[in-house]
């Protein structure tokens, strides 16, 4: 048995946190017993994770360099995440096993995956990321750096960088052989760091892949047992936020595209987590779960959160 587990952003900066060294292994240590649970059962375990405010943290900190000092680019940003989140992730699973008397080896990969530039986000970016300018500011930094800059609905203006589809996570190989050799694997941080064929050859470029679609390409491409995407919110609920909210127990693939397509789910959140499950389940005929972080191996086996079925 192979479980894919997507952990959100909670899982190491839960909102009203603020991110200290010492809030993100509080935070880890929750999701290393979450996830300890699971490998304790029996289950090979790869772990994806996101990166957001760790992204955006990382930019907002180059921003803030003296001029003298190179800014760096949104790939090599995502490429520290995975290494800083994975370290974190990684740790604090092995620490958490070795504690239970189990003495299995947690690593991190730092992943790429493959997207097209003929994909529509590059025309027309739609991710915001990064801190909030003035106007004039914008348009200083669009002249400076190149940057899209967009006016975004919350206020102020923010870079939008392109969030293509994810194509191929292309250290599947590397990962299935280390799942092989019984190590827990971390990989596709923050949704993997994007890749273009340029001229016959890979190039990486400045985009963001949305976490929970990586992971559902890495699962099939696994052939995992089950993709888990592990959140703040018990579940899929229909009505979200509404009087008449229902939470979903179990749901066919087809009634959740019906839903999904009446559009119940929004783009920033739930809207790519539906999207994952529903491919993951189509493409594999296996399960797919939601559920809470907390609640991990009761979500795994199907008596807490939602269960996507074929
Ligand atoms: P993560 O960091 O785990 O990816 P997100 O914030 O991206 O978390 O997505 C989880 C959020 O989705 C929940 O906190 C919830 O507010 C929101 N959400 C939006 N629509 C729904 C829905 N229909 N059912 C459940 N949660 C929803
Ligand atoms: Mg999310």
């Amino acid at each position: 048995m192979l479980t894919v587990i997507a952990l959100g952003g909670n899982a190491i900066t839960p909102r009203g946190s603020s991110g200290s060294p010492r809030e993100q292994w509080d935070s880890v240590r929750v999701a290393a017993r979450a996830l300890a649970d699971i490998v304790e059962e029996g289950s090979k375990l790869v772990v994806t994770h996101g990166n957001g405010p760790q992204v955006g943290y990382l930019m907002e900190a180059f921003d803030s360099l003296p001029s003298i000092m190179p800014r760096q680019t949104l790939d090599l940003a995502v490429a520290m995440t995975q290494g800083w989140l994975g370290f974190l992730i990684a740790h604090a699973i092995e620490e958490e096993l070795a504690r239970r008397g189990l003495r299995k080896r947690a690593v991190v990969i730092p992943t790429r995956v493959l997207v097209s530039l003929e994909d529509p986000e590059f025309s027309n970016p739609s991710k915001y990321i990064g801190r909030y300018y003035g106007e004039e500011e914008a348009r200083r930094v669009s002249r400076e750096l190149g940057w899209v800059m967009r006016r975004d609905p919350r206020g102020g203006f923010r870079r939008v960088v392109p969030s293509p589809r994810p194509l191929k996570i292309l250290e599947v190989d590397v990962i299935r052989a280390l799942v092989d050799q019984g190590y827990v694997v971390v990989a596709a941080g923050g949704g993997g760091i994007p890749v273009a064929m340029v001229n016959g050859s890979l190039k990486p470029v400045e985009a963001v892949v949305d976490k929970d679609l990586a992971s559902s390409v890495l699962a099939v491409d696994l052939e995992a047992s089950s993709l888990v995407v592990l959140t703040d919110v018990p579940g899929i609920a229909i009505g979200y936020g509404r009087p008449e909210e229902i939470w979903l127990r179990k749901v066919k693939v087809e009634d959740l595209k019906r839903y999904y397509e009446k559009g119940e789910f929004p783009p920033g959140s739930m809207g790519p987590k539906v999207l994952a499950v529903i491919n993951f389940v189509e493409k594999t005929g296996r399960t797919a779960h939601i559920g809470l972080l907390e609640e991990a191996l009761d979500v795994v086996r199907g008596l807490k959160g939602t269960v996507i079925e074929p």
